[in-house]
């Protein structure tokens, strides 16, 4: 009988998207897809780092998986992620029942490493940089086990080359290597050939896309100003594959934010209306503290230049509360310019040290925990007063939305996304499959979510299949 695994996914959709791989080297390699953990013979915990107390609850997790272990002959575990990475040996001193740790520049080793740990006993294998080796540098060139058929991340550059001091992934993901041009179109061509219909260009900071080809095809002898492929121009090309009907990408950088991509975003139209747009502080001198490499001023002069090429333009951002030094008088500039921008909505975080951060070691500045969460909950009123107010703006507007299923909350309700991002409620005349477009009048505006009325069905799911994979926060 084969194998089977799960895989358990912490953090973000770079993340998410390892975890998709790492799924379809396993079942290439002949393993299949467990219900859950008592069925499973491989538990691979994908960790981030991120998230504060990921260490603690990753120990835990593996304490639970010691006893797990134990009760069947032949079970493996396998730990990969930024986690893995940054702590390196520590995971194996702690957790020495651990069959196999990576890190995140060798995903594409997950099935081999794991064959050799069945023969050979537990291996630690982390790099400290990515192989240039197609595979190694880009996850998308594996098979993968999509967690939806409809929809599909799509990685175009791997690493950051900033240095935003509350942030771990440079240290953990490296150097901005993109992707070539090339293999991105033709990832998406394929994909649409199997029915998805969705993709989102996914990268630490998508919009310096480009920047390493150009800098090596210099280095190469080619001094053609316009050989870097700028992000706006994949837009274009992954915008105009038949069968594509909606492209987004996460995440771009305010610093480098070109009114190219705007035009792009404008002029594609299967490029959504919606841009994530991080902000992180509202204080100039909060910025600079992060290395952000901008002002408020401009980073609403910009927003200003997107709404004005985009009026339905859905904006969305980041905003920590109680960054180090962070004063009253920074926090009110916070909510000023949260409120100018009028976002849709909003990830709040408050400030908490991450170990190898330049931030954690800003000890003397910390903000107060009880000053930081009352800040926190005023930035909350304002971040939720403009999501209300842009909810209830699309009330009598027809939307496209595409299927997801039906609701966590109510089945009998279906949910979807409008072309904005936003999450809509409403009931259709027969249930429609995930994937489906349909035509839905919004008659309600509530601050995470609009309910809708089914109006007509717009074009049906192309795909046939729907493969899980489990996933934990
Ligand atoms: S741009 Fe800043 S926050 Fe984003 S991944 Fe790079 S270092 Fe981290």
């Amino acid at each position: 009988m084969a194998k089977s695994y799960v895989v358990r996914t912490f953090g973000c959709q770079m993340n998410e998207h390892d975890s998709e791989r790492i799924a379809g080297l396993l079942e290439e390699d002949g393993l299949v897809q467990a219900e859950s953990e008592e069925d499973a013979d491989v538990v691979v915990l994908n960790t981030c780092c991120i998230r504060e107390n990921a260490d603690n609850k990753l120990y835990g997790t593996l304490g639970h998986l010691k006893t797990w272990k134990g009760e069947k002959d032949g079970r493996q575990i396998v730990v990969a992620g930024c986690l893995a990475q940054k702590d390196k040996d520590l995971v194996r001193d702690k957790a020495p029942y651990v069959d196999v740790v990576l890190g995140t520049h060798n995903v594409h080793r997950a099935a081999i490493l794991m064959g050799e740990a069945r023969t050979s006993g537990p291996i630690t294998e982390i790099l400290d940089e990515a192989v240039i080796d197609d595979h190694a540098m880009f996850p998308s060139a594996l098979p993968a086990q999509r967690e939806t058929s409809y929809n599909a991340w799509v990685t175009i550059q791997i690493g950051c080359d900033n240095k935003c001091a509350f942030c771990i992934v440079p240290a953990v993901r490296g150097v901005e290597i993109s992707r070539p041009f090339e293999d991105i179109v033709t990832e998406v061509r394929a994909l649409a050939a199997a029915g998805v219909s969705e993709v989102t260009l996914l990268g630490q900071n998508v919009n310096s896309y480009g920047r390493d080809l150009q800098l090596a095809a210099r280095q190469g002898g080619d001094t053609d100003a316009r050989v870097r492929p700028l992000f706006a121009d994949l837009l274009g090309a992954v915008g105009s594959v038949a069968g594509i009907r909606r492209v987004r990408f996460t995440s771009p950088h305010p610093k480098d934010m070109r009114p190219e991509t705007f035009a792009a975003m404008a002029s594609v139209p299967s490029v959504c209306e919606h841009l994530h747009y991080p902000l992180q502080s509202g204080s100039d001198a909060v910025l600079a503290a992060m290395h952000r490499g901008y002002t408020a001023d401009r980073y609403l002069e910009r927003l200003a230049q997107a709404r004005t090429l985009m009026p339905d333009l859905a904006v969305s951002t980041d905003i920590i509360v109680g960054f180090p030094g962070e004063t009253e008088e920074d926090f009110v500039r916070t909510l000023e310019v949260a409120s100018a921008a009028q976002f849709d909505y909003a990830y709040t975080f408050l400030f908490s040290p991450r170990p190898g951060t330049e931030a954690a070691e800003m000890q003397d500045r910390f903000v107060d925990a009880a000053v930081a969460s009352e800040r926190f909950a005023r930035l909350r009123v304002v971040i939720e007063r403009s999501a209300l107010a842009k909810h209830r703006e699309r009330v009598g507007r027809v939307e496209e939305v595409l299927v997801e299923g039906p609701s966590k909350k109510d089945p009998s309700v279906t949910s979807g996304r409008t072309r904005q991002n936003k999450l809509v409620h409403f009931t259709p005349p027969k249930p429609l499959r995930p994937g489906a477009y349909a035509e839905v009048e919004i008659v309600h505006g509530a601050p995470h979510h609009l309910m809708g009325e089914f109006r007509s069905l717009l074009q049906d799911a192309a795909h046939k299949v729907r493969i899980p994979v489990s996933s934990a926060q």
